[in-house]
């Protein structure tokens, strides 16, 4: 089930063009963070639903680079398309709360038990 309502946003930086209070980027950079954690967090952020897509770019905090202007969903879950560039190519380690989010929904895609018969009867 897919909740449409409730998202929890993730990945939104302080920065000049943002109202106070967002947290900052470095405050995040982990390089000693898990190998196969970061890559499955990384994949992860690529495969959200697109949700909304913005007028314009905004850039990315921690070098200038041009962002993305989608906002991605996995129903639980919003970030901007570009959180993923923050975790690949500036080493963001993301709250634990999301990396076992993450974990959890995987582990639960893969080992999910399969109904076959519906496609079957088509
Ligand atoms: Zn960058």
């Amino acid at each position: 089930m897919v909740r449409t309502s409730g998202l929890i946003l993730i990945g939104y930086w302080d920065g000049p063009n943002t109202t106070p209070g967002w947290p900052r980027p470095e405050r995040f950079v982990d390089t000693t963070w898990d190998v196969d954690d970061r890559d499955m967090v990384a994949d992860y952020l690529a495969r959200g639903h697109v949700v909304r897509a913005y007028m314009g770019y905004s850039d990315y905090r921690l070098c200038g680079e041009r962002n993305g202007t989608l906002e991605l969903t996995d129903g639980t879950f919003v970030w901007p398309e570009g959180l993923r560039h923050y975790v690949v190519e500036h080493t963001l380690r993301l709250p634990d709360r999301f990396v076992e989010h993450v974990r959890t929904r995987i582990e639960g895609l893969e080992t999910a038990a399969r109904d076959e018969e519906w496609w079957r009867t088509q």
